[in-house]
């Protein structure tokens, strides 16, 4: 049987335990997952492209069937590049909705040869984002068991170092 494989984009900045279930999950449906950073997110990101591949490296270090790879452009063209037809996202609440759906159609127009899944995380995850555990961990509140532990320690560094706050 030919391997099967999907793309999980998105700015990842940083990769949360929502994420990372989403991964789980895709990897239960495709040989291999190819995790797409966005090389620039239109916000400023708190970690660099270099920073958001590696913590994603080193959370599945033991999986050869994750693959990370930073990207910019069309995904669509990206997607085909990975020689893969499938794009994960991963659908959190009825907020998500309305701009994945935009996305997937969007994507559709270009490549309708591309099909989007969509995945619900656990429902613990369901309130977690990327940007909840930026401003919890910039005021200095706890993160731990949001994020996986390389995450943690490169928030703890970067702003402990930068804002001299102190995340527990
Ligand atoms: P973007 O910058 O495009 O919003 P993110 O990096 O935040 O992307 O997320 C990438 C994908 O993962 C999106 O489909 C987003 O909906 C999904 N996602 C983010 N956080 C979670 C979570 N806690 N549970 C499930 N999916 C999530």
């Amino acid at each position: 049987m030919p391997e099967t494989s999907a793309v999980y984009p998105g700015s990842f900045d940083p990769i949360t335990n929502g994420h990372v279930d989403i991964i789980e999950r895709g990897l239960e449906v495709f040989d291999r997952v190819v995790v797409a950073v966005l090389k620039n997110p239109k916000k400023r990101p708190l970690f660099t492209t270099k920073e958001r591949v590696r913590m994603i490296q080193e959370i599945f270090a033991s999986k050869r069937e994750v693959e990370v790879r930073a990207f910019d452009g069309l995904l669509v063209d990206f997607a085909r590049a990975q020689g893969t037809r499938v794009v994960i996202r991963g659908l959190r609440a009825v907020s998500d909705f309305e701009y994945e759906f935009q996305m997937a159609l969007m994507n559709r127009s270009l490549a309708p040869d591309i099909e989007t899944f969509f995945m619900m995380p656990s429902v613990a995850y369901t309130f977690l984002s990327s940007n909840v555990v930026r401003e919890v961990a910039g005021l200095g509140g706890s993160v731990e068991g949001l994020v996986p532990a390389p995450v943690l320690r490169k928030l703890r560094s970067k702003i402990t170092g930068s804002k001299k706050v102190q995340i527990p």
